[in-house]
């Protein structure tokens, strides 16, 4: 790993730190207001001068002492296309000028203050090529100079499964660009904005037992043309079977839209985003709460789909990842250990 910290030496360059309630400044400058009291003239223009230096002192010992310095810490920082990491940057302070980057391709870092730093998740698409990446955080201080700090991630091969599918022309007229393109607006509008706090508990339930039909990330082909990547899991399931919502959020969309059918959206906070596909019917309205595990909607075969059953999808910001990482571990425990 390469890091580069130059706090050591901000901390050094810096004029002056010091609490502003120093009782040792105290206790000095009432020892010179004892001596001040003696009737000697030279005596008295060096303790006033003392005293002229002191107050000038007391006005300039403002920073207050950093409870910790920053710190950059990803998690994992090995990990395959369609994974996702957690970055945290610790010891921030609210006036602090934080900038986070990335070179992963499009991909901005959003971060959501948590404990004594900020906090972001970041998913890994899962086109994106094996390499060498880095996350990069740089903090702007009252103190002068800037702290930065580059953290290597490294992106391992990983072959994703292949899924052929033969549909009727009327069928495939579902998934047009026209229709896409009606639903966008709704699907962007729904994860334009997040809770600021994590909103979920726990692992994340699998929403629905069943076969898994589709991987998360398969090549498509219809009709032997190549279509893109499954941004999800197909879980197949009898038409009305319940669907639960995989941990506690808000729902922030709720509707029919043309490709993936009557859909739900919940929001758990910190950008992370499940969907709910191809439903029968819904049970829940945009803006209301979930709790884990509570009954958001039927099974069925809405909007392009061949048979009756669940696409669940798992999105941070905009960026699929695999629904079953999550139900393998909570996200928040990821930093456990890791932070103070
Ligand atoms: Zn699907």
């Amino acid at each position: 790993m390469t890091s580069k910290n130059l706090w050591d030496k901000v901390r050094v360059s810096g004029l002056i730190r010091c609490g502003r309630t120093s009782p040792g400044v105290l206790r000095s400058h009432n020892k010179l207001q004892e001596k001040a009291a003696l009737p000697k003239p030279r005596t008295l223009n060096i303790v006033i001068l003392l005293l002229a230096a002191l107050a000038i002192l007391s006005d300039l010992c403002i920073c207050e002492e950093r409870v910790l310095s920053p710190r950059l810490i990803l998690n994992p920082s090995r990990l395959h296309p369609g994974e996702f990491l957690v970055v945290f940057l610790e010891g921030v302070e609210p006036d602090d000028k934080v900038s986070l980057q990335t070179n992963l391709p499009q991909t901005s870092l959003k971060a959501y203050p948590y404990r004594q730093g900020l906090i972001s998740l970041v998913g890994v698409d899962c086109r994106t090529p094996p390499g060498e990446y880095y996350i990069s955080a740089r903090v702007r201080g009252k103190e002068p100079g800037v702290w930065q700090e580059n953290l290597r991630l490294i992106l391992e091969p990983k072959r994703f499964t292949s899924q052929y599918l033969q549909v009727s022309p009327k069928k495939l007229e579902v998934r047009s660009s026209e229709k896409w393109q009606q639903d966008l607006p709704h699907i962007r509008e729904a994860r334009s904005r997040s809770s600021d706090l994590p909103l979920w508990e726990e692992r994340f339930l699998a929403p629905l037992k069943g076969r898994k039909t589709t991987d998360f990330g398969a090549i498509r082909y219809i009709n032997g043309k190549e279509v893109g990547r499954h941004s999800g899991v197909d879980i197949a399931a009898p038409r009305g079977t319940l669907v639960v919502a995989a941990n506690s959020g808000i729902v922030c969309l709720a509707r029919f839209l043309n490709v993936t059918g009557y859909t739900v959206i919940v929001d758990h906070g910190l950008n992370l985003f499940t969907s709910y596909c191809h439903l029968e019917s819904l049970l829940v309205k945009e803006g209301q709460k979930v709790v884990r595990g509570q009954g958001i909607g039927r099974v069925g075969s809405s909007g392009f789909a061949t048979g009756s059953h669940l696409h669940w999808g798992v999105v941070i910001g905009s960026t699929f990842i695999d629904p079953h990482l999550l139900v393998k571990k909570n996200p928040l425990d990821m930093l456990d250990g890791e932070i103070k």
